[in-house]
């Protein structure tokens, strides 16, 4: 049993910390090639440009709008290359960010990523998740290392809106579950060992965050205001769930994730908010205990993350198209099979059809 876990070489996380770009990313090369969304790129580009230019560091802004294909991601590393980017840096979200690193990925280059919203765990892992342009997971692509450096702005994050920053709880309310389900199944993490008891004490850590603080900060991000609250939930978002998943394992929580990502009516859900509704179904397929699963309800409620298939976008939920759903959740190489029995679609169908039950009654008794 071959333990390893893996993390980016430096986490920076601070309100105000985008004017020190500079002094965290300068051992790095003097060529810094941006990738990121419009608005990402509209918010740090001023002032990551006054900073990097007191060093002389050089940097073009690269403006991206999209999914994260091979082709998307083959015409910005000829960009790059052109310009004899020496780092790419990825700002904004979860797209932008899994570009960036595929671009460092093909030109061998170091690797500096800018999240601009906490809405995922996507900052610090050597994962790049790429789509086919019908957006159908095409294929995981592994990094050769993680990212030399995240630098987060927790004054950014908390002026995004905020259901970006709910959906971030969502991605790392998983980390805990589906590490837990790892352990007991040994299923292997990313790197493709087992966890480590660090690994897995951040992604409890992780946990025990969110339901201590989650609440709070979401009120908090709500006004844009930066609380000590919010500091503690960015780094749950960013960098416990980050590790947490990475280096100790996925499982049905995202695998299930996949399978309501390909139903139609889901586009404009968030990775996190499909990845909640996730976490309901596999604690429901694994038979949690009643009051873990209402404690997990509850919160979602709390913050205001999915808990029924309608609230994520599904509309048709007929028995047939969830079946296909369950269907798409149990395809080869995703990680529900991460799970400690076996698991096929009839199993996966039940769960998100149990999980779907108690959201809505959860809602009734809310008085929605
Ligand atoms: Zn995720």
């Amino acid at each position: 049993m071959v333990k390893i876990m893996i993390a980016p070489n430096r986490y920076i996380q601070g309100s105000g910390v985008i004017d020190e770009t500079a002094k965290h990313i300068a051992h790095l090369g003097s060529k810094f090639f941006f990738i990121g969304g419009p608005t990402a790129l509209s918010i740090i580009k001023e002032r990551v440009a006054a900073s990097l230019g007191e060093r002389s560091l050089v940097c073009h802004f690269e403006k991206f709008l999209g999914e994260c294909t091979r082709a998307s991601a083959a015409g910005l590393s000829d960009k790059a290359k052109e310009f004899g980017a020496e780092a790419i840096v990825g700002v904004g979200g979860g797209r932008a960010i899994d570009t960036a690193k595929a671009v460092s990925h093909e030109l061998n280059s170091a690797l500096v990523i800018i999240p601009t919203i906490a809405s995922n765990d996507a900052p610090c892992s050597a994962l790049s998740v790429q789509y086919s342009g019908k957006h159908m997971l095409d294929r995981f692509l592994i990094l050769r290392r993680n990212p030399d450096v995240v630098l987060v702005d927790s004054k950014i994050i908390a002026e995004a809106p905020t259901r970006y920053f709910v959906a971030g709880m969502g991605d790392a309310l998983a980390t805990w579950f589906e590490a837990f389900t790892c352990t007991k199944s040994s299923a292997k993490n990313l790197p493709g060992g087992m966890a480590t008891s660090a690994a897995l004490n951040l992604a409890r850590l992780c946990y025990e965050t969110l339901m201590e603080y989650g609440v709070s900060a979401k009120l908090a991000v709500d006004q844009n205001a930066v609380t000590p609250a919010v500091e503690m939930v960015i780094e749950a978002n960013v960098l416990l769930s980050g590790l947490g998943f990475e280096s100790a394992g996925l499982a049905a929580a995202h695998g299930i994730h996949e399978g309501i990502h390909a139903l139609e009516g889901t586009e404009r859900a968030l990775h996190g908010e499909l990845v909640a509704f996730g976490t309901i179904a596999q604690l429901v397929m694994e038979n949690y205990p009643k009051g873990e699963i209402d404690r997990v309800i509850g919160f979602c409620n709390a913050v205001g993350l999915p808990v029924t298939l309608k609230q994520v976008g599904v509309s048709d939920i007929s028995l047939e198209n969830l079946k296909r759903a369950a269907e798409v959740a149990c395809m080869e190489g995703l990680t529900t099979h991460n799970c400690y029995f076996p698991v096929n679609a009839e199993l996966v169908l039940g769960a998100v059809i149990g999980a779907n039950a108690l959201g809505e009654a959860s809602l009734k008794a809310l008085g929605h």
